[in-house]
């Protein structure tokens, strides 16, 4: 049985002083030792958040593939690994359509993630657009054999994450997840073997809440939850780790 992982994506939000939201997150984390809790906030704040609540993992919400180099803005696993990163979220749909981020890019930057010794979390997702043409398995099917790192196991998370599901209130249908759960979970096979498969996590995100994190944690072949906006505030968090 995997064990279920609840991550919070702060995304470009946050600043020191919501760092006080974590000890709330902490401490809902120690009260479930049955569930995986993480949070990635903004790169500014990993070193900070991490020496604050040093139980609780903290993660980036992105890396470049490579080492060191003459890549201005960018910030490598292993510099995320010295501010105490455990975890690093890599191919967010808001990265593949803001910074154009190709499968190959984000495959080169899941492996840099595994190489530095963090757990990587591959996002996948199709737009709306897609969804209604019918191409929505066809979408993510292609994004997965595109960005896996050849790595599984317990260091290989997957995130399945509609883009149109995306901070807008809007979820799929319980039906809808656990078909492309399902699917992501028989391709998993596919490309890792059973074994490694397995081990890897299948979170859904997409506007999941205290509401509705029950009946989503519910369906089968869905291990977790990436969570955007209602991960930003304790009150509204701890409902979701407690659902798990
Ligand atoms: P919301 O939970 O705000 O919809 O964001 C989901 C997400 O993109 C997490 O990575």
């Amino acid at each position: 049985m995997r064990k279920r992982l609840i991550v919070g994506n702060w995304k470009m939000n946050g600043s020191r002083e919501s760092l006080s939201e974590l000890d709330g997150i902490a401490a809902a984390a120690e009260a479930a030792p049955e569930v995986d809790v993480a949070i990635c906030p903004p790169f500014t704040l990993i070193e900070r958040a991490a020496a604050r609540t040093p139980a609780l993992p903290i993660g980036g919400q992105d890396c470049h593939a490579g080492e060191k180099g003459a890549f201005t803005g960018c910030i490598s696993a292993g510099m995320l690994v010295e501010a105490g990163a455990r975890i690093v979220i890599v191919g967010h749909s808001e990265r593949r359509a803001a910074q154009g981020e190709t499968d190959a890019q984000v495959k080169a930057k899941a492996e840099a993630v595994i190489a530095s010794g963090l757990t990587a979390i591959v996002c996948v997702g199709e737009t709306e657009a897609e969804r209604d043409a019918g191409e929505a398995k066809a979408r993510v099917s292609a994004q997965l054999s595109g960005s896996l790192p050849v790595a599984g196991g317990d260091v290989l998370v997957v995130a399945y994450e509609p883009r149109w599901a995306i901070g807008t209130g809007r979820t799929p249908t319980m039906e809808d997840v656990g078909a492309m759960h399902a699917m992501i979970r028989a391709m998993l096979e596919d490309l890792l073997g059973r074994e490694r498969a397995g081990a890897v996590r299948i979170l859904y995100g997409g506007s999941m809440t205290g509401a509705n994190a029950a009946d989503l944690l519910a369906v089968a072949n869905v291990d977790g939850g990436l969570i955007g906006g209602a991960s930003l505030t304790a009150a509204a968090f701890v409902p979701i780790i407690e659902a798990a």
